[in-house]
């Protein structure tokens, strides 16, 4: 057996797809961090970028009751966007992806969110016969991407409200120094891959059409027509889940839910495929490595936990809640288990599309039409 390199950094190694490591043994997400991190430094030359970026998006929504939409799924990071996004004067339309799995203190969270800072809540769901599918269809597809379903709900759902309420920008509570990139071959999403596994494993319906607004022509629409833009907040602003969940508690009465995804009841579950299916995933890791980046957690600590979750698998109950809610048996589970693993570059995608499209790709991430970290996304870390 190969032994797996450790970055001497983070805590990442070699079974990461793509990783390649320096003379010293560092790992290509460090150097990338690096990069990101000198680009999206917080000083005052950011804080002057920031604030022209803020009157630009209170402009455009002068003659409109909401100037962004925020996504709010009652997690760390959505309520904490949604609050710093009224925190700095702007008038956000939260939106909420219902995509059958929240958990119930998620839900409170939502609520108690909404009341205290006054904002609306526009509410996006399908049947769950729809969604069950979509689950269905991505697991017996063999993919990485266990929540894909959820994803593309959450991207299409921004985009349609804020094509409903004529509104310019969507805010994101995604960053690199706190949630890492994944690799493309173990994170992947464009509208083309979605229908295709749909295609395959389940049934593409209208109902489909309407779930899955990522395909080129609703882009097209929405990006160039329309010129709905994407913020990552967290690349602006002080972020340290630490305090940002102690300021939440206080000023929102908001519940941490004691584990990371604790809005989900899937996220368990799919978790437990993917690490089963792909060697060395585990849905934690790449963001584990990011917090040990950021300095919010030691590298020490971080392999601690990594060896603690080892040792502590998901329940038989959580399995078994999720098996049964899709409507798999034991056996149809082990034989998704079983099955070769598979990426995106098993399906039809945009990606030779994208590749092509290197600069205008690098363009309307600059112009943040499209989230301004996907560049990096694409063309660093396949
Ligand atoms: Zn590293």
């Amino acid at each position: 057996m190969i032994k797996k390199q450790l970055c001497n950094r983070c805590v990442l190694d070699s079974r990461v797809p793509g990783i390649t490591f320096d003379q010293q043994g560092i790992c290509s997400h460090c150097a990338l961090h690096d990069k990101l991190d000198k680009l999206y430094t917080l000083n005052s030359q950011n804080k002057k970028k920031f604030e022209t970026l803020l009157n630009k998006i209170k402009i455009s929504g002068k003659n409109n009751k909401y100037d962004c939409v925020v996504g709010l799924s009652g997690g760390v990071d959505s309520t904490y966007c949604l609050y710093t996004a009224k925190r700095l004067g702007l008038r956000p339309l939260a939106f909420h992806y219902d995509n059958g799995w929240c958990t119930a203190i998620a839900k409170k969270n939502i609520e108690k969110a909404i009341r205290k800072l006054d904002v609306d809540l526009e509410k996006v769901e399908f049947p769950w016969e729809d969604i069950k599918m979509f689950h269905r269809a991505c697991l017996q597809a063999s993919i990485p991407e266990t929540c894909l379903p959820c994803e593309v709900g959450i991207a299409s759902g921004a985009y349609k409200v804020a094509a409903k309420y004529n509104i310019k920008y969507i805010m994101l509570g995604t960053s690199f120094r706190t949630e890492g990139i994944n690799p493309l071959r173990w994170h992947y999403l464009d509208g083309a891959y979605f229908n295709d596994i749909i295609k395959k494993f389940g049934q593409l319906t209208s109902a489909t059409k309407n779930f899955n607004k990522l395909t080129m022509p609703d882009l097209f629409k929405y990006i160039v027509v329309k010129g709905i833009k994407t913020i990552q907040l967290p690349l602006y602003i002080e972020y340290n889940n630490q305090s940002i969940k102690a300021i939440m508690e206080k000023e929102l009465d908001w519940e941490y839910g004691g584990k990371i995804h604790f809005d989900c009841s899937y996220k368990p579950f799919g978790g437990y495929v993917e690490k089963q299916k792909f060697g060395g995933r585990d849905p934690g890791l790449i963001a584990l490595a990011a917090l040990v980046r950021s300095k919010e957690m030691t590298r020490e600590a971080a392999l601690e936990k990594i060896q603690a979750d080892d040792s502590t698998p998901v329940s038989q109950k959580d399995i078994d809640y999720c098996r049964q809610r899709l409507g798999f048996s034991t056996e149809e589970l082990q034989d998704i288990l079983k099955s070769p693993p598979k990426t995106f570059l098993d399906y039809s995608t945009y990606y030779s599309v994208f590749s092509k499209l290197r600069l205008p790709i690098k363009a309307c991430c600059k112009m943040k039409l499209l989230p301004e970290t996907l560049y990096e996304k694409f063309f660093t870390v396949v």
